[in-house]
């Protein structure tokens, strides 16, 4: 038995098709979990097993967030960690983080996911890579079934601790041999190789000043093997370039090279402090980052040079890592800080609206090595999002409601459709009981401050 579902009458429908079609008074036509037919209302069919009337919304593709650590939500607002840059904000918080639980990170995921749908985001990856107390990253999948969201998996990883001029302790690193064991399990239990793919695992150690240069060519060596991505951290900061030239006598970019880590089956978050060189081997190697605006301003990392990224060729999705280091995980919000900063640092046409809309649908997409999500055009999975117009917050923008997605204040949806499935329906999320998670998150999050004294 099939099911079709009909979207229509969509004040303005976003196609980020090939030719960027924006088709006013708009409809999208579903069969089970795909796209069958997209254009004006009145061409497509007229009936479905069930119809949404989109009037005064826009309709456009899921939002793909590229870079997270959803467990962090439970450590927002950290007061010793609110005022210090990366290494610092790591040091305060590696012993707070040593407390974990797996029912705080299967909880946290619910929260985090629940802020990321409500915000427009359909795809998400998540990079766990600390694993005290039993914790797995078992205990996030099993989440993310429950909500509904497409998911990618990332095993992260520390193994190279302070006794060995690592920057975590010793207590929250694993050791080499046992992580990669892990690594394989997971894919082999989870990853989805197929179209229309809800479950992908990635290969993830957590950054180069966290893990050894055999764990990170190891990685890729296994990656490769499995066909899944690579995910790390890269030159987020100016302490991160100069730990990559003491240890390692190499800028970021180099290191990852000689590790083996470019190529269009990697991503790397961050990457404010890449250099022109790092820049053109990306675009040239077809090499993915997630920008984190949001993060890097928090930590007062830089502004990473998007612009010149996408110029050169580098697939850039976007990212609104974790809540420890925004601490928002909204995603329309994301997409206009990284519209927003790129003007503070290159000038007001540095990005548009429309731009930066892109760069978290399919610049998400491509950046997660994905060709069936990111697009609403036939043949596409069904991941689409609504955002009503008549709100105070887009009062007198609506003669061009695109932009004002991304001008205005950052909207929630409406509706949520993901892999086919209804899952927000007039702004309630309808997988999971909402009030009873951010209860039971709240009261985790308490107990591990508690812990942490
Ligand atoms: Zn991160």
């Amino acid at each position: 038995m099939t099911k079709t579902l009909l979207i229509k009458n969509a004040r303005v429908l976003v196609t980020m098709d090939d030719e960027r079609r924006e088709i006013a008074d708009g409809a999208v036509y579903i069969r089970d979990n795909l796209i069958e037919q997209v254009g004006r209302s009145a061409d497509l069919p007229q009936q479905a097993d069930e119809i949404i009337d989109a009037a005064n919304h826009v309709v456009m593709p899921g939002l793909v967030n590229t870079h997270h650590h959803m467990y962090q939500s439970l450590t927002r607002v950290i007061p010793a960690a609110q005022n210090g840059e990366l290494f610092n904000w790591l040091t305060n918080l590696y012993p707070i983080w040593a407390n974990l639980t797996p029912e705080m990170v299967h909880v946290s995921t619910l929260a985090a996911m629940s802020e990321l749908i409500l915000s427009g985001c359909t795809t998400s990856s998540d990079h766990l890579y600390i694993y005290p107390n039993g914790c797995k990253l078992d205990d996030s999948i099993e989440a993310a079934g429950k909500i509904g969201m497409r998911f990618h998996a990332a095993r992260g990883s520390m193994s190279v601790g302070q006794s060995k001029g690592g920057l975590p302790p010793d207590r929250v690193v694993e050791e080499e041999g046992a992580i990669l064991k892990d690594t394989q399990r997971l894919i082999e239990t989870y990853h989805d190789a197929g179209r229309y793919a809800m479950q992908h695992i990635v290969v993830a150690p957590c950054s180069p000043f966290s893990v050894s240069r055999d764990l990170m060519k190891e990685a890729a060596t296994m990656a490769r093997s499995f066909g899944v991505s690579l995910h790390t951290h890269l030159a987020e900061n100016a302490n991160d370039i100069a730990y990559s030239r003491e240890k390692f006598n190499m800028t970021p970019a180099e290191y990852a090279e000689d590790c083996g880590w470019v190529g269009h089956d990697v991503w790397h978050a961050h990457c404010v402090q890449l250099d022109d060189d790092g820049i053109y081997m990306f675009g040239r190697t077809g090499t993915g980052i997630a920008h984190c605006p949001c993060s890097n301003m928090r930590l007062a990392s830089g502004i990473a040079p998007i612009r010149k990224m996408i110029d050169s060729g580098v697939p850039v999705g976007l990212g609104v890592d974790g809540c420890a280091s925004n601490d928002s995980g909204h995603m329309m919000g994301e997409v206009r800080q990284a519209m927003l900063l790129q003007r503070v640092g290159f000038g007001p046409d540095a990005m548009t609206a429309r731009q930066a809309l892109e760069m978290a649908t399919l610049g998400g997409a491509k950046v997660l090595n994905r060709d069936d999500i990111g697009a609403l055009k036939p043949g596409m999975a069904a991941d689409i999002v609504m955002f009503k117009l008549d709100t105070i917050g887009f009062a007198g923008a609506l003669h061009d409601p695109v932009a004002a997605l991304v001008f205005c204040t950052p909207p929630n949806v409406s509706y949520s459709i993901i892999n086919g499935k209804v899952v927000v329906r007039d702004g309630v999320l309808g997988t999971i009981d909402l009030p009873v998670v951010i209860e039971r998150h709240n009261a985790l999050a308490h107990q591990l401050a508690l812990a942490a004294r």
